[in-house]
């Protein structure tokens, strides 16, 4: 009897994954290495990788424990569980134990447990980070887009998480709130998170509190909503941004102890998926939730070349016409361009992805459009991770200067070269 192979040969996909392509972030990545390897000179500000090296007693931690070879309970290891709660009592105030914390490959596969469990329609801020509203597409939640205005910083205003709530009161909701910011490289006063924790728990939100970037607040001493809304903020935080281990894939999450339900619930789906997180890693990764002086001056080192290079980056998209005030964190911005709206139009531009393209045919500077980010596709706003640099090298030449001053130009010209010659570029080619 003859079968039919057919169903092997047409396209049979999931209805929630048509259309799907590879995130923004990883997707700008592989071209600009594809483009270098082709020749290209091309200045990396597309994903947002630290530049800088993991700290030396986490690496030799790693070493260490290169032996470890057996899988670890689901929910993470003991001791790993126990550092990533201490971290959060000492960073965040919070009034966690280690049977709170969830360790996973990554906090964005965590995120991705948490939409597929909890049912609740996913509210963001336009702009989010590029991998939010497509996880809850990918398990079939509704995704409300909260509007944010440039004057503010791009940043959720509680007057808009109250509109969401009093719309429908009742829908169970998971808030995300990103702070320092994934585009846009501000962060919350803390009198807005607390105004904002009031609306969250008067309507009974969800919130996930991504502070990956807390760290990374270049001022120090990153604050969080947690402990204004104890009983219902998720923190969550990992290797990838402070401590320079992206590729390490390691997150975490802290949970309130009554929502051990949520917890349970997730980590029983790890348990039928990833099974546990990499075992030498999350050895390695107690050394780094521990902390200490070395981390200490690391954390110290690497947000004072952050803030310097945001701010010079900042300064200049300025000069060039841009709407870009200095960043608080991390080591993103995200330059609004509409008051030059009208010479790209001029060029043929009137979209952020037309924008980001030229960018990138005519310089080599590579970035990332608003839109992906949530942003309506004419806005002429662009994300750029200033990031291309030798990390390493740069904080061995902090270290050697003076605390109190900001780092001066010619520190950024020698040990940063390639961001500053790209926003020179990029504003070179604003003024054609
Ligand atoms: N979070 C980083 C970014 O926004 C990269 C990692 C990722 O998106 O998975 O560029």
């Amino acid at each position: 009897m003859k079968v039919n192979h057919a169903f092997l040969s047409e396209v049979h996909l999931n209805p929630t994954v048509q259309g799907l392509t590879p995130s923004a972030t990883l997707a700008i990545n592989e071209r600009s290495d594809r483009l270098r390897r082709a020749g290209r000179q091309i200045f990396k500000l597309g994903l947002g990788q630290s530049p800088f090296p993991v700290p030396r007693p986490v690496v030799e931690a790693l070493r260490a424990n290169a032996h470890q070879k057996d899988y670890l309970p689901v929910k993470g290891l003991p001791a790993l569980r126990e550092a990533v709660a201490g971290f959060h009592r000492r960073i965040d105030e919070l009034a966690c134990r280690g049977d709170d914390v969830l360790v996973g490959p990554g906090s964005k596969e965590l995120m991705f447990l948490l939409q597929l469990v909890y049912e609740g329609e996913l509210a963001i801020p336009a702009p989010s980070w590029v991998s939010y509203a497509p996880q809850a597409r990918i398990v079939g939640r509704r995704i409300h887009w909260l509007p944010t205005r440039a004057e503010h910083g791009w940043l959720l205003m509680p007057e808009d998480l109250e509109r969401l709530g009093r719309e429908d009161p009742g829908r169970p909701r998971l808030v995300i709130l990103n702070y320092p910011s994934n585009p846009t490289g501000y962060t919350y006063r803390i009198e807005t998170l607390q105004a904002l924790s009031e609306v969250a728990q008067h309507y009974g939100m969800l919130v996930l509190s991504d502070e990956i970037y807390g760290e990374l607040f270049h001022s120090g001493g990153h604050r969080s909503l947690a402990p204004f809304y104890p009983e219902g903020t998720l923190v969550s935080s990992g290797l990838s941004k402070w401590c320079g281990a992206g590729g390490w894939r390691l997150g975490t999450f802290v949970f309130p102890p009554d929502l051990r339900w949520l917890l349970d619930a997730m980590a029983a789906v790890a348990s039928e998926t990833f099974t546990a997180t990499s075992a030498p890693i999350q050895y390695a990764a107690v050394r780094a939730f521990e902390g200490g002086p070395e981390i200490d001056d690391y954390l110290r080192r690497s947000r004072r070349v952050l803030a310097a290079l945001g701010a010079h980056c900042a300064a200049r998209l300025r000069e060039a016409g841009a709407r870009a005030a200095p960043p608080h964190g991390a080591f993103y911005l995200f330059p609004d361009l509409s008051a030059l709206a009208e010479p790209l139009r001029a060029r043929g531009i009137a979209t952020s992805t037309a924008l980001c393209e030229r960018l990138l045919e005519d310089t080599g500077v590579a970035t990332l459009p608003g839109a992906d980010f949530g942003r309506p596709p004419d806005e002429l706003t662009l994300r750029l991770a200033y990031v291309d640099f030798d990390g390493a090298q740069a904080l061995d030449a902090a270290a050697g200067l003076p605390d109190e001053a900001p780092l001066p130009e010619r520190f950024l010209q020698a040990h940063c070269g390639n961001v500053v010659e790209a926003i020179d570029r990029m504003c070179g080619w604003l003024a054609v």
